[in-house]
């Protein structure tokens, strides 16, 4: 069979959130879908919220594994969840820390697939850059995920269990002792920004976010969780009305010919209609602006012309230019633009009265950086390639 032309495809497999008569996982359950199991395992009614409010206060604000440790609820009610439920996190399979600091998780997800997951810490706080699919349908030209074939959208469970895993690795949950770690969180931002088109596996990125932004979930700002899309113009709007986080957009050309090139599914969705959805997002305003990312990449959209061409496009929208200097990676086809090009565009930007912030790569040195996730997956399968082939397995 040949493969099918479309590039652009939604048909992805997602897990069942139950696999087979197995217990449930309780990670990543709404609010609803949590009551209901509940329920399902015998919960008075009367209590059922109660018992919503008070698991998820276990989960997500203690960061509590065992059922045996809630002490709030009786030692029978436990006894029944420990038949009943399991909470259970992708497992990281190996941890790389940079010179920088910045931290990169291999993370193994059910079905042995694997994802990435980079924490960057900063000044008085720290962005989790997390995952949303494991590889992308799409095929940006530019990014090393894009040569990853799609392999499956990630369950909410997988969502938010990577923001859990590194809170684990950072030592941030409460103390037993109830001593805290000062007021700077150190996991204080989450970016949708690792593998995967999040818009793409809207439903689940939507659980896991409501659930980093509950009160009695992870607890996160609205305000604190950006949204890169490349431009699934369709899903921008729900967006704002059922997740509510600020939006970035991989906006990278200035004209149709060369975004066509970059971010194949502007052929789709192009860049007028891209921008009627962005001028239409309902919650951009000054104080939260869209983020246009533009990867600056050496002679295709670096030109002075392009930089001017890039205000005039976005006049209107509450918006800042977050310039990204192109990341290579092995056989790249493309080069980074040098650092005055980079300067001379975002000095245009600029003064056309924009925020231009160019984005310092952070753990270049352990392939962390925007678009290089998935050479570590490689590596490592390699490596487990070779590690079977001397010790004589046989190779399929
Ligand atoms: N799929 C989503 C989110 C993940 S990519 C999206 O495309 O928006 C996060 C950002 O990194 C995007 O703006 C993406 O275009 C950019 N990016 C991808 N590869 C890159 C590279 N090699 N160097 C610099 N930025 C890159
Ligand atoms: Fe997918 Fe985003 Fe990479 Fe494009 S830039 S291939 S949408 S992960």
């Amino acid at each position: 069979m040949t493969a099918p032309t479309a590039p652009i495809t939604q048909d992805v497999m997602t897990l069942p959130r139950k696999v087979a008569d197995g217990p449930v996982n309780l990670i990543g359950l709404t609010r609803d879908q949590l009551a209901e199991a509940l329920l399902e395992a015998g919960t008075a009614p009367k209590q059922v919220k109660m018992r919503v409010g008070q698991l998820w206060q276990w989960l997500y604000q203690k960061g509590v594994r065992e059922f045996d440790l809630m002490t709030n609820l009786s030692k029978d009610y436990r006894q029944m969840l420990a038949d009943k439920f399991v909470i259970a996190l992708p497992e990281v399979v190996s941890r790389h820390l940079s010179e920088d600091g910045t931290r990169k998780y291999l993370v193994r997800i059910a079905g042995g697939h694997e994802v990435e997951v980079v924490y960057i810490p900063e000044e008085g706080r720290g962005t989790l850059c997390i995952s949303s699919q494991v590889g992308c349908t799409l095929t940006c030209s530019f990014c090393h995920t894009g040569t990853q074939k799609l392999v499956r959208n990630l369950t909410a469970g997988e969502i938010v269990g990577q923001v859990m895993l590194a809170r684990d690795d950072l030592d941030e949950w409460p103390k037993a002792d109830r001593s805290t770690q000062g007021d700077a969180r150190l996991l204080s931002n989450i970016v949708l920004m690792g593998m995967g088109e999040p818009l793409y596996n809207f439903e689940n990125v939507r659980d896991a976010m409501n659930i980093a932004m509950d009160p009695e979930g992870i607890c996160l700002s609205r305000r604190r969780i950006t949204l890169s899309t490349s431009g699934v113009v369709p899903e921008i709007a729900r967006t704002a009305q059922e997740i509510g986080c600020l939006l970035a957009v991989s906006f990278h050309a200035t004209t149709d010919d060369v975004r066509d090139k970059l971010v194949p599914i502007n052929k789709r969705w192009n860049i007028e209609e891209l921008l009627a959805a962005l001028k239409a997002y309902p919650k951009a305003s000054n104080s939260e602006r869209i983020t246009f990312e533009y990867v600056m990449l050496k002679g295709v959209n670096d030109s002075d012309e392009d930089a001017r061409r890039l205000v005039k496009l976005i006049k209107g929208i509450p918006a800042k230019i977050n310039l990204i200097p192109f990341n290579e990676w092995p056989g790249a086809p493309y080069q980074r633009s040098d650092w005055k090009r980079i300067k001379a565009f975002s000095e245009i930007v600029y003064k056309a009265g924009y925020a231009s912030p160019i984005r310092t790569p952070r753990g270049e040195d352990i392939m962390a950086a925007c678009g290089q996730l998935k050479s570590a997956t490689e590596r490592a399968r390699k490596s487990r390639k070779q590690i079977e082939a001397e010790a004589g397995l046989p190779q399929n």
